[in-house]
């Protein structure tokens, strides 16, 4: 597969106009650097040298809403990068927004620009939740909004958060069903935190509001990875990343947060499939109870698990004396493949096979 590169602009969240109750943008915008052009320059400039030969990297403007940011500004930003677009040196552009941030005269643009990738910050598509977390846009919108994208051309993301008020298992499996009906490109799932200054904060000090427990929140990211996975969709983010920030004391005040979160769901699928490969060899086997189990070299970790809680709980779930773990070197990852002590595995569970064989939406 072609690797993928980014350049990163983080594009601050200036003066949006919107008060999403878990979002703390109204405190933390006066400490926020706003780049200007010649800034997008310059890091695209230090970049470039980094970038591996044979690689063209994407630019990226992460952050805020970018099509919701003062014009003048956004022109100025894509009017930097074109010189770079035009030379090949940069391939494509990815912008992040609102739903409602989009209309086709701003998709006209965005594509005479060079915009390639537009990543919709959903949250959830169940118009209750959004309503409660403040959104401003109902699921509707989403829906009319991911279609015009996909129309004119672009590839699309989506962003969506677990664990927001009104949220629950039921609405994150709706949710899920829904994206999966749009067919977008990719996906990233963070679940909720309660960040310090924000109207989440005040409801979770007065008992209106009950974080997910890191437990409850592996377990519905699970299940979504695994139904967006098994749709073609890749997951490409998991979990907020821990920027500067977050990492200051107090800046996170309740919620599932952990720094290897995504890591922590591959841990759990590992889990399931080396089960289902273990209970397939047992069915021909039932009084074995010293199993080898295979894993590409570089999946070793997620297989093993967290503290080896993995492989602990496969010998306690199949009553197994010995549980080896072995390792192949191998171009596919994502596979694994169970053998009595000794013996040669007849087969690899893949990940595409796993899917098929557990139930996922
Ligand atoms: S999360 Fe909501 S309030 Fe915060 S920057 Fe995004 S749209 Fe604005």
């Amino acid at each position: 597969m072609k690797k993928h590169v980014n350049i990163a602009i983080f594009i601050p969240h200036l003066g949006c106009p919107f008060s999403c109750i878990y979002c703390n943008q109204k405190t933390i915008a006066a400490q926020e650097h706003v780049p200007d052009a010649d800034e997008v320059q310059a890091i695209i400039e230090q970049c470039l040298p980094t970038i591996p030969a044979g690689v063209v990297p994407e630019l990226a403007f992460f952050g805020g809403n970018f099509t919701t940011i003062d014009f003048s500004r956004q022109k100025a930003y894509l009017e930097a990068v074109r010189p770079y677009l035009d030379r090949g040196l940069v391939q494509g552009i990815r912008i992040s927004t609102r739903p409602d941030g989009i209309s086709a005269a701003i998709l006209t643009y965005l594509q005479d620009y060079g915009v390639e990738t537009i990543e919709l910050g959903v949250q959830s598509l169940n118009d209750e939740v959004l309503r409660a977390s403040a959104r401003g846009y109902s699921a509707a919108d989403v829906f009319k909004s991911a279609r015009l994208i996909q129309d004119y051309g672009f590839q699309l993301g989506l962003q969506f958060m677990v664990g927001l008020p009104g949220d629950d298992r039921e609405k994150d499996l709706f949710t899920t069903a829904e994206a999966i009906r749009l067919q977008p490109q990719m996906v990233r799932i963070y679940p909720t935190l309660v960040l310090r200054d924000t109207v989440l904060e005040q409801m979770w000090r007065q008992g209106r509001y009950t974080a997910l427990t890191l437990e409850e929140a592996l377990e519905i990211c699970t299940e979504m990875v695994l139904a967006f996975e098994a749709h073609g969709i890749p997951v490409i983010r998991l979990g907020l990343h821990p920027g500067e920030e977050l990492r200051q004391e107090g800046a996170i005040l309740a919620g599932p947060f952990h720094p290897a979160f995504g890591e922590r769901v591959e841990q759990r699928i590992f889990l399931e499939q080396a089960s289902m490969a273990i209970k397939q060899v047992l069915s021909g086997h039932p009084h074995v109870r010293v199993l080898d189990l295979y894993a590409e070299e570089r999946d070793l970790s997620k297989l093993i698990g967290y503290k080896r809680q993995n492989l602990l709980q496969l010998q306690q779930d199949f009553a197994l004396s010995q549980l080896n773990v072995k390792t192949i070197i191998d171009q596919q990852k994502n596979w694994v493949a169970a053998a009595p002590a000794g013996v040669m595995p007849e087969r690899r569970l893949e990940r595409e096979t796993f899917y098929k064989l557990r139930k996922v939406l």
